[in-house]
């Protein structure tokens, strides 16, 4: 039987507010199979995790019998630099990853942060996006097979090494941001892409965030191969951000007519230092757990009213905004203390329309507030889903409303 919640004193803490009884690593699909059915059949409660960057984000839970570690379970199981494909053990970290594809001249083109720790497990689980999505899609569109093992420790595949290759369900992408609820995954399979020998970055300063991102609206439809625009507004002012990854003249030129489009440059930034500057920009919101993060989620025509109102409730203290307006995504960073302003941020984003994850938060405040927003509509088919997988509901109890 699990512990009370109160009751933590020889729990192991995997993260802030997460506690399992006992860690378990496993290196193999067959014992991980072994470990979820006898944990099944003995209703033990199961959290897996990578790196635990992301652990501590979903509902306050009790916790668990096991914390599954996941860790050891690394390696390139396959890599066809001819196929762009790479078949890859759950547990390996982003940066073991694009060493590997590196040496091939290729990479994932996603921007993770701490990719040190991270591992494409628990990216594939959480489903997260970074700017780089713009051009070239998120993680999920990579995603071609997979393996995995469901609560009731069936060891299954799914998908392969093509592209396409799904009639029925696509389970890959199913698993996609289905933080770990359903299945573990134990190694997938990528499409990678060929490494842009330039990169470059344009800064360009504006008066305000709806200025801002109109300008951006303006870039994105104006320039195609945008590869990513970001407008933030914190304590070094408003800005857009724009990036232009491939070959060096292509990139020179698209930096000339970004400055043109947006009417304002601050900055040029060249390739390692435009690598350094986007890696930069995604740790920011990921590497400080005592901030509250809220991610927001609204159609790209609404972005602007919504970043709006948040710039005037949130002027003057110490929040950072960042706006991806392509494709409507929107996260503030606030003081931890801030439980009034994330309660007020959320309100504003009911009355549009949006909706929110609350990725990082103090235990108190994930107790007030809901972590994953409004209930979806479709929450009785996720539940059903839940049941098909993970029939003992083992796999991360309470994180999520399933
Ligand atoms: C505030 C914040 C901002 C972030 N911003 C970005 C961003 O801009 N771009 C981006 O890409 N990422 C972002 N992340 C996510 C970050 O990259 C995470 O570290 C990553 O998504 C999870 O990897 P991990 O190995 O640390 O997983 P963990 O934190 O260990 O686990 C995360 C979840 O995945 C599950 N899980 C882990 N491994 C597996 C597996 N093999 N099979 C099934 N389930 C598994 C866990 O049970 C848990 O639910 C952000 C995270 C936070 C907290």
């Amino acid at each position: 039987m699990p512990m009370s919640i109160h009751d933590t004193t020889n729990a192991h803490e995997l993260a802030t507010g997460v506690f399992a009884d006992e860690v378990v690593a496993v290196e193999s699909g067959s014992r991980l199979a072994d470990f979820l059915r006898e944990a099944t059949a003995a209703n033990h409660s199961v959290i897996p995790f990578g790196g635990r960057r992301s652990l501590a984000t979903g509902n306050p839970t009790e916790p668990a019998r096991f914390g599954l570690d996941l860790t050891g379970l690394t390696g390139i199981l396959s890599y066809e630099p001819a196929d762009l494909t790479l078949s890859v053990r759950a547990g390996t970290t982003l940066a073991d990853i694009q060493r590997a594809l590196g040496e091939g001249g290729q990479e994932l083109p996603i921007d993770v942060p701490f990719p040190d720790v991270t591992t494409i497990g628990g990216l594939v689980a959480t489903g997260f996006v970074g700017p780089r999505r713009l051009r070239s899609g998120s993680l999920r569109d990579l995603l071609i097979g997979c393996e995995f093992v469901r609560g009731d420790g069936l060891l299954a595949k799914a998908g392969g090494m093509v592209v396409k290759n799904v009639s029925g369900f696509e389970i890959p992408r199913f698993l996609h941001g289905s933080w770990g609820a359903l299945a573990v995954l134990t190694s997938v399979n990528l499409k990678v892409t060929p490494m842009a020998r330039a990169d470059g970055t344009l800064l360009a300063a504006f008066d305000d965030v709806g200025l801002a991102i109109d300008a951006a609206h303006r870039l994105i439809a104006a320039e195609p191969s945008i590869e990513a625009c970001v407008v933030t507004s914190d304590r070094d002012g408003v800005r857009v951000s724009a990036r232009s990854v491939g070959r060096a003249g292509a990139v020179a030129a698209s930096l000339d007519s970004f400055a043109q489009c947006l009417g304002s440059e601050v900055a040029r930034l060249e390739v390692e230092e435009s690598r350094a500057f986007w890696r930069e920009l995604v740790n920011q919101y990921a590497e400080d757990n005592s901030k509250t993060v809220l991610a927001l989620g609204a159609r790209p025509r609404d972005i602007r009213a919504l970043a709006t109102r948040i710039g005037d409730v949130t002027a003057g203290d110490e929040s950072a905004i960042q706006v991806s307006p392509g494709f409507g995504s929107l996260r503030i960073m606030t003081p931890t203390d801030g439980e009034d302003l994330a309660t007020g941020i959320v309100a504003l984003a009911a009355a549009d329309g949006a909706n929110y994850v609350l990725e990082s938060a103090s235990p108190a405040l994930r107790s007030s507030l809901p972590t994953w927003g409004a209930e979806p509509e479709g929450i009785e088919v996720m539940r059903s889903v839940k049941r098909q997988f993970d029939p003992g509901g083992i796999l991360n109890l309470g994180r999520l409303p399933v």
